[in-house]
């Protein structure tokens, strides 16, 4: 994009995107509370319109929340994808990978910030890969008060349930008796729920229930220490689940919207803007920035997401492009990373064979029309082209002749990267070898 091109850009986003304004938060530091549901497909959701009733307590949650229909993740994998949830950063810029490559200290990291703002930082999670001493997640209890990961690595012979997951009524067990025991505020507490990973329930559907149930009763335990209504609460998903779709049972090989399409809520303090809806497409990325934004601290430039309050107040017309990635296929098995862009109607997956499917139409992304469609699919190439080269070329106002803060609008509009991160390339090939 050339520099009149990108003041064009800055222009609309000016007129499309004003400052996020009218919300006032009565508590400066608000209890943050982040609830991440492992391999939760947004089309099992009852408030994204799933009529299977798998979700009662998130629907309930829904309710007092801005809804976001349309969020995706930026990866398919679980560490990689909390990773850009914890950071506000593209996975090509935190390095972090399925193969225990380590959070390098250089990327913003959402728990070291609350801390270092004053919150008091506590983690209960369900899955061992996102323990850092036992799982695959090194880095990830930076600026944790408390991490309670208690994993150990399973022997021969042991069936992986067992060892490598804890189902979510003993994580939220153990999350509620540190609230009965803690009032110290302003807190911040990350739940992770891997019931639909593991599926210990049996099926994946009675996996989404399970995690509702536990999520259900935590929400019981903030409603009892009156913490529900003042607090931020953020629903997400690292990543869907194939399911059989695409050939693919569970996730991490493919972009399509069964693996990539997640939920999110986001419940703010006194329940402001209670079940709005928002049909803008967000990005998991935009998390971090947005809780930090809550909690009225400043977001390092680093951070490459955008506000999720902007996008809510953003035109419903306003098109939000979304780019997502998989390295897994190459570093499993020597195929090639795919990469995939989504904007307008379409999604656009860069692969040695390209792929273009139109989701108006097409919404299981069925048919490729990348050799018929072929001026939509280069459109969609060069876009996708143009956001990788600026988190290639990790642009700064001094070489693109843009100042701060026209980058940092940029940035948040998921134009351009601002990052200067020692965590780019090297990083990732170390310590990534399976
Ligand atoms: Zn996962």
């Amino acid at each position: 994009m050339c520099r009149r091109s990108l003041l064009a850009v800055l222009t609309a986003a000016a007129i499309l995107f004003p400052l996020p304004s009218g919300l006032a938060f009565a508590a400066a530091k608000p209890n943050i509370v982040l609830v991440t549901l492992d391999s939760a497909r947004a089309d099992h959701m009852g408030f994204l319109g799933s009529r299977h009733k798998l979700t009662p307590n998130l629907d309930r949650i829904a309710a007092q929340s801005l809804v976001f229909d349309r969020t995706y993740a930026q990866a398919p994998l679980t560490v990689v994808s909390y990773a850009s949830i914890l950071s506000g950063t593209y996975p090509q810029t935190h390095g972090a990978t399925e193969f225990g490559a380590p959070l390098s200290n250089s990327v913003p990291f959402l728990p070291d910030i609350l801390h270092s703002a004053g919150y008091n930082t506590v983690a209960f999670v369900g899955s061992i890969e996102l323990d850092p001493r036992n799982g695959l997640a090194p880095g990830f209890d930076r600026g944790f008060n408390h991490y309670s990961a208690a994993f150990r690595q399973p022997q021969p012979g042991q069936g992986r349930p067992a060892a490598v997951e804890r189902l979510g009524s003993k994580v939220v067990a153990e999350a509620n008796a540190w609230l009965a025991a803690n009032s110290e505020s302003p807190f911040f507490l990350w739940i992770n729920l891997s019931d639909a990973h593991a599926s210990h329930s049996g099926s994946y559907d009675a996996g989404i229930t399970s995690a509702d149930a536990a999520v259900g009763k935590l929400v019981a335990a903030l409603q009892a220490k009156k913490l529900y209504d003042d607090a931020l609460i953020v629903v997400a998903s690292d990543h869907g689940e194939s399911l059989g779709s695409h050939g693919e049972e569970t996730h991490g090989v493919f972009l399509y919207d069964e693996t990539i399409h997640v939920p999110l809520l986001v419940k703010l303090p006194q329940n402001q803007n209670a079940g709005k809806r928002v049909r803008s497409r967000a990005s998991l990325v935009d998390i971090a920035p947005t809780i930090l934004e809550v909690a009225a601290i400043p977001v390092p430039s680093q951070m490459q997401g955008q506000s999720l309050l902007r996008i809510a107040k953003g035109s419903s017309s306003a098109d939000q492009p979304v780019y997502s990635r998989t390295d897994f296929p190459q570093r499993a098995f020597g195929w090639s990373s795919l990469e995939s862009w989504r904007a307008g109607k379409f999604l656009y997956i860069r692969a040695p064979r390209p792929e273009l499917y139109d989701l108006a139409t097409d919404s299981g992304a069925t048919h490729n029309l990348a050799h018929s469609s072929t001026a939509a699919a280069e459109t969609m190439a060069a876009q996708l082209e143009a956001f990788d080269s600026r988190l290639k070329n990790q642009g700064t106002a001094s070489d693109t002749g843009l100042t701060a803060s026209q980058l940092q609008k940029l940035a948040s509009l998921g134009y351009v990267g601002l990052q200067k991160s020692t965590a780019g390339p090297n990083a990732t090939a170390k310590g990534s070898d399976p």
